[in-house]
């Protein structure tokens, strides 16, 4: 499942194949992913200029004008299993804008063809993702973004987050995962934030010290940081072959490490998993506390 560096990753590899560009092909290969595309979304992106390439938590928020001179906001989040895949090879047959672009594998669900001949592609097998369409001014107002709280990407207010979290008295792992007490953290990298600061999971989040949540913020600031340079890496790597912008797999300090010795040098203990909220919770018993 695409976390927020995974979804940064793609962002930052879609952006300089898309920016500046115009939509001169779209095809819908069906009528709904998660939720029924926008109406009219073929009809609206068709001719529109890319003008930017943003990202809100998991929110992938690509700006465009469009032919009526609108400019609109096309959000995308990923779901579980979407994927974006930049195909350079498109043959450059005149005529092709008009016929229908085939299949290159399937539950590719979304085709596009830009200016520069770059084809860009939307698979998504599960189709937990989902597209729309709002107009500029209205993004503050999607009733995602309306409550969520700052990125993790941006330097973290500490007395902010002590704030947020003073009437929770939930444990700190599922209050991390609560995107309004910060964006777009997953399981995943709320684990090992947790085990690099030697925070235990179980903790009650109104129950940490300033001075804890001030090593906490720097785990979840680096953690986050990491995995996106690790994306970028592995997209410099993808660039020769087809230019999928996909996920890469890291090296976890506890996630998905369940019995194995804790990483920590100085410490003898055994990782272990719990299931808080539904989800597991990956922790070294001994060296977070
Ligand atoms: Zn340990």
């Amino acid at each position: 499942m695409p976390e927020l560096p995974e979804v940064e990753t793609v962002r930052s590899g879609l952006e300089p194949h898309m920016v500046g560009q115009v939509i001169d092909y779209i095809a819908l290969r069906r009528p709904n992913l998660r939720y029924p595309f926008p109406a009219q979304f073929e009809q609206t992106l068709l001719g529109a200029e890319i003008k930017h390439i943003g990202r809100r938590a998991k929110y992938l928020l690509c700006h465009i004008t469009t032919a009526q001179n609108d400019d609109l906001v096309w959000i995308t989040h990923l779901g579980m299993t979407g994927r974006f895949t930049i195909y350079n090879d498109a043959p450059n047959t005149p005529g092709r804008f008009h016929n229908q672009i085939e299949p290159r594998e399937t539950h590719e669900h979304v085709v596009l063809s830009l200016r520069n001949d770059i084809q860009i592609t939307y698979c998504d097998p599960r189709r937990f993702g989902f597209m729309h369409l709002i107009p500029e001014e209205d993004i503050s107002k999607y009733p995602a973004f309306v409550t969520m709280g700052p990125e993790p990407t941006q330097p973290i207010d500490v007395a902010g987050l002590s704030q947020r979290l003073s009437h929770r008295s939930c444990p700190i792992k599922s209050a991390l995962l609560d995107q309004s007490v910060l964006a777009g953290l997953g399981n995943i990298y709320v684990c090992e934030a947790l085990f690099r600061s030697g925070i235990s999971p179980k903790t009650r989040a109104n129950k940490i010290s300033k001075q804890r949540l001030a090593r906490l913020s720097a785990a979840i600031e680096a953690v986050i940081a990491e995995a996106i340079l690790a994306g970028g890496s592995t997209l410099r790597d993808f660039r020769a072959s087809d230019g999928e912008l996909g996920y890469f797999q890291h090296q976890f300090d506890v996630y998905d490490r369940a019995n194995e010795a804790c990483s920590r040098a100085t410490c003898q203990g055994i990782v272990k998993r719990i299931v808080q909220s539904g989800r597991s919770s990956f922790y070294c018993g001994t060296c977070q506390k």
